[in-house]
């Protein structure tokens, strides 16, 4: 138990230490047991005394604002390496990320990733597996594949690479013999195929103006959505192995029985909900019941993770008011049904009052059993 070593917080007057030697399920039970397991739902005052995790940051520097934040706030975070094909590069942002676990180990866990910048090389998979080994030694989760495998890298006939390309099978074989996971953000939110005012929810609209490169409307070349899902589904079924983690709702934000579909077709498949919750929420504004019985239905698939960034321009006080303010809103959507509005979503929605042994699983259990932390 390498997480939470030293959880302290106050409840009811009491003062807990959670130490190694108490797995952490067991300090669930104690919360519940201090707290009054007679009561069904959490409140929003549970919210710091409960172990959770955020299984989608980025750290692209050496502030600990997001450390310190998660360790007042009772969160460890899995820092994921992303290829931007910008600087800093994957490489540095995961010496960034164990520099972080190092000096905040109770908070911080990570997970690498691989470029295709030499993909003509014939040895380019050989080397991505040794790299693999020195970050998965040097104690990574898993490693992230990232959008630019469909949507930015090229093969030598100027080929888009698809990730169902068969170059990629000894990579994930790599993964699967070492029990080591992969996080799958491929293809973008549907709304990437719509004109900018035909999308649904206000965060998506900011990031296409921002992000034209990526704003598959204005790129009609490129392969659709449904291709993009299909290169996906494909991987999968070269993979059955595979334990794969779809980032942002596996890109099935939009539809919670198209997200169910694709769990139902794929055991060994889950999705963190990093960046999409405002799609729940917005899909809340005209059917709150049936989001609210789709993550009941599939409470064992589903992880909290925000997409929550801290670099080295960044300010620490901004990042932490950030944070908590992000967690805290989640958090008030998950476990009350109080009404409510968010900066992303156009209208107001009421919470959705899950109940508490769902938010043990999508806050802390189903992030432990995914990532196959010990
Ligand atoms: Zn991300």
């Amino acid at each position: 138990m390498k997480n939470f070593k030293k959880l302290n917080r106050t409840i009811s007057g009491l003062r807990l230490t959670f130490t190694g030697a108490i797995p952490q399920i067991f300090a669930f039970l104690l919360i519940g047991a201090m707290t009054g397991c007679r009561n069904e739902y959490y409140s929003i005052d549970d919210f710091s005394k409960i172990a959770k995790y955020d299984t989608h940051v980025h750290f692209e520097g050496t502030n600990t604002g997001l450390a310190e934040q998660a360790k007042e706030d009772g969160f460890c975070m899995i820092a994921i390496s992303v290829d931007l094909g910008t600087q800093p590069d994957i490489y540095k942002q995961f010496q960034f990320g164990l520099q972080q676990e190092k000096e905040f180990p109770s908070q911080v866990k990570n997970i690498t990733s691989f470029d295709l910048l030499e993909w003509n090389a014939p040895d380019w998979d050989k080397k991505v597996i040794e790299h693999l080994q020195q970050d998965f030694d040097a104690g990574a989760l898993g490693l992230k594949i990232w959008k630019c495998i469909g949507m930015t890298y090229r093969d030598s006939n100027d080929q888009l690479i698809m990730i169902d390309n068969p170059r990629f099978d000894a990579i994930m074989d790599f993964v699967v013999s070492k029990n080591k996971v992969v996080i799958g953000h491929l293809g973008e939110p549907r709304n990437c195929w719509l004109p900018i005012d035909s999308m649904t929810v206000i965060s998506d609209q900011n990031y296409f103006k921002e992000h034209p490169q990526y704003h598959m409307y204005l790129h009609p070349e490129f392969p659709s959505y449904e291709e993009q899902i299909a290169a996906r589904d494909r991987f999968l079924e070269r993979n059955p192995e595979l334990t794969f983690i779809g980032a942002h709702l596996g890109s099935l934000e939009w539809s919670t029985d198209e997200l169910a579909k694709t769990l139902d077709k794929f055991p060994n498949m889950a999705v963190d909900m990093a960046e999409r919750i405002c799609h729940w929420q917005h899909q809340s504004l005209t059917d709150r019941e049936k989001v609210r019985n789709f993550i009941i239905k599939y409470q064992d698939r589903l992880i909290y993770g925000t997409d929550l960034y801290e670099g080295q321009e960044t300010k620490t006080d901004e990042v932490k008011a950030h944070a908590h303010d992000i967690w805290i809103r989640d958090w008030q959507y998950f476990v009350t049904d109080d009404e409510m509005t968010a900066p992303q979503v156009k209208g107001k929605f009421r919470g959705l009052k899950l109940p508490r042994e769902v938010i043990v699983k999508i806050y802390n259990e189903n992030a432990r059993k995914w990532f196959k932390i010990i």
